[in-house]
């Protein structure tokens, strides 16, 4: 096969591929083998240039950086809705459209996705450019940002008209929400306030790689354009779906505002069981030539009306602000309310995120203050009803000092949160960092539980990690409700720490911003505390993918006598502070230069672990042959096609024992 036919056929299969992962939501090959297609691609794009294409599924993880972004006047203007928050209103406007307009009126109701508007264009059935929605009339071309996202198809099936726009919103589903605060929060950083933010500022990212991190979605409403021959929006609803686009289900077609009303009061109590956020429902005239008689105001369509949905807001009595120390030292001012029903749960407290917020908002206890709660979120304070403040009230002055340990607080350049720099003598920093160091992905200290850890410490039994390792049967059996039992777990469960691999006991050390991934990458790297200890900011910056900050803060932590004394006593005490001689043994240069291709399935070994064998020991992993292949690894029922490229290049075809004896460590 000829290498362009080759790159198109990749890309098609790709393409393919990703729709029924991320539209149908059944994928029909494993992730490797689509992994293995996506660097074959890659790597025939590189070799290749002349065959670019903007659309590949290769742009899929970005890399591209926009300095700034273009402002480009959309093709039509994108209009906002006109609201409504009650019944009546609703049907106030049916009267109007049946005012305007002959004949019945049908409509149909949709989700109204509580995120980032987007105008998308397809020329030919590929994506030509993506802008926001801007002022309405021009918006920002945030196009290699949009491409990033996999529910956006970069070409389309079927029979799509030669050239449209289509509408949608930028959603982030609450699951990936989460989970990007809990990185984030593992690295001692400040967790994303809300989900809809979190999306519209993601797509002005100057760095498309990292929105590609993002687990954003493209949620399709509207099709616009000339000569599109549609009849009416549920119709341009089901051929969008048949494009490749994801558009949701729950829309549905109805009669009169009654059914409306249904609609909306189902979503409104069921909206938590969506993945995603929703502010209300959009009602829309369903025949487009009905659409045309009505038109537009200065501002909104006659033809469609937004339902909002009440607002998850209460109000309530801020009786007072606390102060929390995390784990990295990190101050958050927290709102101590009177009790109040909040979407379906009771609400006591609040975060108030930082300084500047309580002071733009102004925030002061006995304030009478407005609370909300999206989702699966922390409900916040997001005002002050100013009617009701006591005249003598006090404008609220941030703490100075530690609330803890009473150490002056520190905020650096550029940051909102205060600090607490009393890292080895404040008590909630000394107590989350043991609770981090025994937690599951990193010492995993059974028998041993967070509460106890703060029960340890307060009893003065412990002061950092490493007295985990002095604590005998004797110290803890006094301990309120420590029966014999429990005492010699926990002594167990320590005992067996020992046994953990030092990437999980670099990032037990709770080192800021070294997760699991980086403590992998530097244990990799440096092989041992040791090394890593001694090594140089600008060493550390050369190690693939640690920046400035990461290096800076290890650079930090080293430059603790108290740290470097605790790490001491972790060697001593056997804790593994360096890759085992096992580990070590595995990672060799033998391989350096030679790049393998593997093929087919094997029988003493997963594809994976083969694949980790050989970049272990230096070789680099291709996923198609070609005249740089040094090696084909064959297993059974390997591609009659790969197999004669192989025997045309002259490429050395060795099987799964051959190779295995090239590798010390499978010897
Ligand atoms: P607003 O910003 O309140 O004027 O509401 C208009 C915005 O709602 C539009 O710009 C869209 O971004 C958004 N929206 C969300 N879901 C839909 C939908 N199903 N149909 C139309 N607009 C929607
Ligand atoms: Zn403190």
């Amino acid at each position: 096969m000829k290498i362009e036919e080759r790159i198109t056929q990749l890309r098609k299969d790709l393409h393919q591929h990703n729709y029924h992962y991320y539209i149908l939501d059944s994928p029909e090959i494993s992730d490797y083998d689509f992994d293995m297609m996506l660097e074959e691609l890659q790597k025939l794009e590189t070799e290749n240039p002349e065959y670019n294409d903007p659309n590949s599924p290769t742009h899929r993880v970005g890399g591209a950086v926009t300095k700034n972004f273009e402002t480009v006047v959309h093709n039509h203007r994108m209009y906002s809705l006109s609201n409504s928050y009650s019944k009546e209103e609703l049907e106030d406007w049916e009267k109007r459209v049946k005012k305007m307009v002959d004949g019945d009126v049908e409509y149909v109701c949709e989700l109204k996705y509580d995120g980032a508007s987007i105008s998308l264009t397809y020329e030919d059935g590929k994506l030509v450019r993506a802008v926001t929605r801007g002022d309405g009339f021009q918006g920002d071309d945030v196009t290699n940002n949009i491409k990033t996202i996999k529910s956006v198809p970069l070409k389309l099936k079927g029979d799509f008209p030669e050239k449209f726009d289509i509408r949608g919103e930028i959603v982030l589903p609450l699951e990936g929400f989460v989970a990007m605060n809990a990185e984030r929060v593992e690295l001692g950083e400040e967790p994303y306030a809300n989900p809809r933010n979190t999306a519209s500022g993601s797509l002005k990212l100057q760095d498309s790689a990292e929105v590609a991190k993002r687990p954003l979605e493209c949620l399709l409403y509207s099709i616009i354009g000339e000569n599109i021959n549609l009849k009416s929006q549920n119709e341009g609803l089901e051929k969008a779906r048949n494009w490749g686009f994801k558009v949701p289900k729950e829309a549905e077609l109805v009669k009169n505002v009654d059914e409306v009303l249904q609609f909306v009061n189902y979503w409104e109590k069921n909206r938590h069981e969506l993945p995603y956020e929703i502010d209300g429902v959009v009602v829309k005239v369903n025949n487009l030539h009905q659409q045309e008689e009505l038109g537009t105001t200065a501002k909104s369509p006659r033809w469609a009306i937004a339902y909002k949905f009440k607002a998850e807001q209460e109000s309530t009595l801020l009786k007072q602000i606390s102060y929390q120390v995390g784990r990295t030292g990190a101050i958050t001012p927290v709102a101590n309310l009177d009790a109040v029903q909040l979407a379906g749960t009771v609400v006591r407290r609040a975060s108030l995120h930082n300084a500047d917020q309580i002071a733009k908002l102004d925030i002061r206890e006995g304030d009478t203050v407005f609370v909300e709660k999206g989702g699966e979120i922390i409900p916040k304070i997001v005002g002050v009803d100013f009617t009701k403040r006591d005249p003598d009230s006090k404008e609220t002055e941030y703490i100075t000092h530690c609330p803890e340990c009473d150490t002056a607080l520190v905020r650096k350049e550029g940051e909102a949160q205060h600090y607490c720099p009393n890292a080895n003598g404040c008590p909630p920093q000394i107590i989350g960092r043991i609770q981090h160091y025994i937690s599951r992905k990193a010492l995993d200290i059974e028998g041993l539980g967070g509460e106890t850890v703060a029960l340890l410490v307060n009893e003065n039994l412990i002061g950092n990690y490493a007295d985990l390792y002095a604590l005998r049967k004797e110290d803890v059996l006094p301990l309120e409700r420590m029966a014999e039992r429990s005492a010699e777990n926990l002594i167990q469960g320590i005992e067996k720490s020992k046994e953990i691999p030092f990437e999980r006991v670099l990032f037990g050390l709770g080192i800021r911003y070294v997760g699991e991934t980086v403590a992998k990458k530097l244990a990799k790297h440096f092989k041992n505390i040791q090394a890593l200890s001694k090594a140089s900011l600008e060493e550390l910056v050369n190690v693939d993918e640690i920046g400035e900050r990461i290096a800076q803060s290890v650079v930090d932590f080293f430059s603790s006598e108290e740290n470097v004394h605790t790490i001491e006593r972790l060697t001593t005490y056997g804790v593994k502070l360096e890759i085992s001689a096992e580990k070590l043994a595995n990672q060799t240069d033998i391989l350096d230069g030679n790049t393998f291709v593997i093929s087919g399935v094997f029988e003493k070994i997963s594809r994976n672990d083969l694949k980790k064998l050989i970049e272990d020991n230096g070789g680099k992993v291709s996923g198609s042959i070609s005249a740089k292949t040094n090696y084909l690894v064959a297993g059974e029922n390997m591609g009659p096609s790969k197999l004669a490229k192989a025997e045309k290049l002259g490429t050395t075809i060795i099987s799964e024992d051959e190779f295995l004896t090239m590798v010390p460590a499978a010897n």
